[in-house]
């Protein structure tokens, strides 16, 4: 789908579009380009964002499209403090201005009174924190029967705040037809499986980070013969520092593939792609983060969200297609000012990608040669893990220049040169 690059082209409603100008909001924040016309459709989401980039609106905004007035409660939305209830609410009321929607918030050291009467009177907007909610719940007052949009916001606060039982029940009432939206500063191991598992075929969007270099990543280029992918990988597995890879293939397939290769070879692997399950894929996860084994391969669909520490390396096996892949997939290492690595290697037939990734980046990613792997060295012997292939950094045949120095035509002329 197209990305809406204004709240007019998502097709909202007048009043909509209206109560976003009352606001000042003129045009959508990245994660609302992303999220909303998805959302708008019915599909679920699933939101990694901060606080400060729009989330509030990336939800809502969808979610008040779809109410019915008069229609009883229909969008929930759970918020892990009382501040953040207010504030939700808040914001649905600005955005729904000039409609009739009704909007509560329903949170603890409040009286229940007014709480009640939101209730019993069919609100179709409520912004809860999950203690007070509950209590509700238990107390006969609350009809889920309606509710069209369940969001968990900042779903990780949550879990660390202990609400999980609350959450469980809410999801156990709630409509299985339901629209689920999950949004989380973080992706810790228990917010990723819980968003896999009480969503359906959701979106995985991303506040894009907002530099283009991810700062203390150590990025490198190696051009390769497609053939030479799984050698090289494992010649720089043999490197020093290399403890906890995580590796990006573009298909499932190849993914399926590389572990083979890799298990073949004594590497410590798991796989993660849509074709397994969401036990398998939580499983794989463990395994990655506590240790057990070295290296993970996923594909993209896979990798959105994940977010272990201590990956010392990410290696694109396959140049994603997309730039903002790109960058969504380096920004897996290198977490917490730790120090990362990210490696991408690219076959001839890839230049065009990685130009765009390049592009988007607005800087060249520097390149290093190994003639043994390498398509444009023509180097023909058997790379051993034993033997160790000579290095050169690019710019052989281009004097002494450094990859990043080179002109597009100089590089391409360098990495093609039958081109
Ligand atoms: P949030 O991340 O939802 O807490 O939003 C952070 C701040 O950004 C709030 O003050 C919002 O009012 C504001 N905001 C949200 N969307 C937009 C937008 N499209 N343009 C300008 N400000 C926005």
């Amino acid at each position: 789908m197209e990305e809406a690059q204004t709240f007019e082209e998502m097709g909202l409603s007048e009043a909509r579009l209206a109560a976003i100008e009352a606001q000042g909001w003129s045009i959508p924040t990245p994660i609302q380009k992303k999220a909303i016309q998805p959302a708008l459709q019915g599909t679920d989401v699933v939101g990694i964002a901060q606080t400060g980039t729009g989330k509030t609106g990336a939800f809502m905004i969808p979610s008040l499209e779809q109410i019915e007035p008069g229609g009883g409660l229909q969008v929930l939305a759970l918020c892990p403090t009382r501040e953040l209830a207010q504030q939700v609410a808040e914001d649905a009321r600005l955005l729904s201005r000039g409609t009739s929607v009704r909007v509560a918030d329903i949170v603890g050291g409040v009286n229940y009174d007014p709480q009640n009467e939101a209730l019993s009177s069919g609100y179709e907007v409520i912004a809860a924190t999950p203690g007070r909610f509950n209590d509700h719940m238990e107390r006969g007052n609350v009809d889920l029967s309606n509710l069209r949009v369940l969001i968990l916001d900042e779903a990780d606060r949550m879990l660390d705040m202990g609400f999980r039982p609350q959450i469980e029940d809410v999801l156990r009432r709630s409509p299985q037809s339901r629209q689920t939206m999950l949004f989380s500063a973080t992706m810790p191991n228990g917010v990723h499986a819980l968003a896999l598992r009480i969503t359906k075929d959701a979106v995985w969007v991303e506040a894009t980070p907002q530099g283009t270099t991810a700062e203390g990543i150590e990025e490198m280029v190696y051009t390769v013969k497609p053939g030479k992918k799984p050698e090289l990988l494992m010649y720089l597995l043999e490197r020093p520092g290399w403890n906890q890879v995580l590796v990006f293939t573009r298909t499932k397939a190849g993914a399926d593939v590389l572990r083979g290769h890799l298990e073949k070879a004594g590497v410590g692997v798991d796989v993660m792609h849509s074709d397994r399950g969401m036990k398998q894929r939580v499983r794989a996860l463990d395994r990655f983060s506590s240790g057990s084994i070295r290296v993970l391969v996923a594909t993209d669909v896979a990798q959105r969200g994940l977010d272990v520490e201590g990956i010392s390396h990410v290696v694109n096996y396959d140049v994603p297609q997309d730039p903002e892949d790109y960058v969504h997939r380096i920004g897996r290492t290198g977490r917490a000012g730790a120090a990362g690595n990210a490696v991408t290697f690219v076959v001839s037939t890839d230049l065009g990608f990685l130009r765009s990734i390049e592009m988007r980046l607005k800087r060249k990613l520097p390149r290093e040669s190994l003639p043994e792997f390498d398509y444009a060295q023509g180097g023909t012997s058997k790379a051993t893990l034993s033997g160790r292939p000579r290095r050169t950094r690019t710019g052989g045949g281009m004097g002494s220049k450094s990859a990043s120095e080179l002109s597009p035509e100089e590089l391409e002329a360098l990495l093609n040169p039958d081109s």
